[in-house]
């Protein structure tokens, strides 16, 4: 890559990172950065994902569904479509391009870092799940294969703000921030009733359906401190989680000497993306500062054990293994999908990991690291049929 030069491949374009990921790039454009769009890719054919390729002319598409891609290929005769896990795999293991941006949502995302990885690739990653379930393998790719990562993920962009250029045995602490999501200082009585629109009411962000509900369990949080237990290898008992309902400060380094950097600024991803596509370099991004002058009000307070359920089951797996990490990944997508389809009740999305847990646990299949992608995909489709069939729970009327 030269300095202002850049070709990429897209995975999950047509969701809410990939279509400000697009922003960005035309943003980058229109500053003089060259930007060659290899592939976009996208679980189904969509309206949105049609007029992506009319816009972008990428020299080439992925959809996960073959049906769809048999319909894309049809209206668009001289673009290559790829279809399938393996068509996206392809695509990510491609040597001609500089950057892999990976914001496909779930564990459907973890075959494209992990290929990406093994070709020696750059990711700009905001699929977390891959660093939440396979963190130490990936760790062991990176170092076998000469790729890198740079999240794209706001917390852990703040802290590589705040840790670049310092000494990581100077830090005492990671201080990851949390809105609470919408459920903040909910009793459990309040929280059997929740419906899957309040669920899916951020209060400060808009994202995709799926980490909108794990922003109000915590399983997000949990992701995100696994993710920055990897990345940096700062030991568990030195991550916290403070509950910052205003989302401003997007995460903290605390040092030894008793000083403490904060990463703070506006609620938008765009500068995240922007910085993860053309890192090293910064550039404008047009995006307005906070306006400090105006009075800002920025409170906290402590994530208490037991609070958010779900949250202490993540960090359980984490301890068990990444089979462990893997199997909880996809009980929480099958129970997120029941939940909004209305089979069963918010609570019984964080009972349902726990039980998956539980159940993995007794059954001691927990493969060593670094572990095979088999090895976790089994996992993800075991625990895919485990949630698929614990019973739903009545709801009331
Ligand atoms: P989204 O649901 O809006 O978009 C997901 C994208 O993935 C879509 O393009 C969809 O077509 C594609 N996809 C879904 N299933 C697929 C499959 N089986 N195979 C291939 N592609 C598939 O999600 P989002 O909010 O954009 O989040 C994407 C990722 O970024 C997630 O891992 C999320 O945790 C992370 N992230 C999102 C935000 C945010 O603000 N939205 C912030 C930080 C991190
Ligand atoms: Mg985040």
């Amino acid at each position: 890559m030269t300095a202002h030069r850049l070709r990429l491949t897209l995975f999950g374009s047509t969701g809410s990172i990939g279509c400000q990921t697009l922003a960005v790039l035309d943003h980058l454009r229109s500053n003089g950065w060259d930007i060659e769009l290899v592939a976009l890719t996208a679980g189904h054919d969509s309206e949105r994902l049609r007029q992506q390729v009319q816009r972008y002319q990428p020299e080439s598409l992925g959809v996960a569904d073959p049906d769809d891609a048999a319909a894309l290929q049809q209206t668009f005769p001289d673009l290559p479509v790829e279809a399938g896990p393996q068509g996206l795999e392809n695509l990510a293991a491609r040597e001609d391009v500089d950057l892999v941006v990976n914001a496909t949502v779930g564990a459907a995302g973890l075959p494209v870092t992990w290929t990406a990885l093994r070709a020696g690739r750059r990711i700009a990653l905001a699929n977390k799940e891959s660093l939440a379930i396979a963190g130490e393998t990936l760790r062991e790719l990176l170092a076998r294969h000469g790729g890198s990562i740079v999240s794209i993920d706001s917390e852990h962009h703040a802290l590589h703000q705040c840790l670049e250029g310092r000494r990581l045995e100077d830090v005492s602490r990671l201080l990851i921030t949390a809105s609470g999501g919408p459920f903040l200082h909910l009793t459990a009585e309040d929280l059997e009733a929740i419906t899957p629109e309040q669920a899916l009411a951020h209060p400060t962000w808009s994202m995709g359906k799926r980490i909108t509900i794990d922003s109000s369990t915590l399983v997000n949080k949990a992701f995100e401190v696994i993710g920055a237990h990897t990345i940096y290898q700062i030991p568990y008992p030195r991550i916290d989680v403070l509950l910052h309902p205003q989302s401003l400060v997007h995460s903290m380094v605390e040092f030894i000497d008793g000083s403490t950097l904060a990463e703070v600024g506006p609620r938008d991803m765009r500068i995240a993306i922007q910085n993860a596509l053309i890192y090293p370099e910064r550039l404008a991004s047009g995006i307005e500062p906070l306006r400090w002058e105006n009075g800002i009000e920025l409170a906290f307070e402590p994530l208490r054990r037991g609070q958010y359920p779900a949250y202490d089951t993540v960090l359980a797996a984490a301890g068990v293994g990444e089979g462990a990490l893997a199997a909880v990944n996809a009980a929480d997508e099958v129970l997120i999908d029941r939940f909004l389809a209305g089979e069963i009740r918010f609570p019984t999305i964080a009972k349902g990991l726990q039980l998956t847990l539980d159940r993995w646990q007794e059954e001691g299949q927990e493969p060593g690291v670094p572990a095979t992608l088999d090895a976790l995909l089994a996992a993800d489709g075991w625990a895919r049929r485990f949630a698929g069939s614990l019973p739903p729970s009545d709801r009331r009327s």
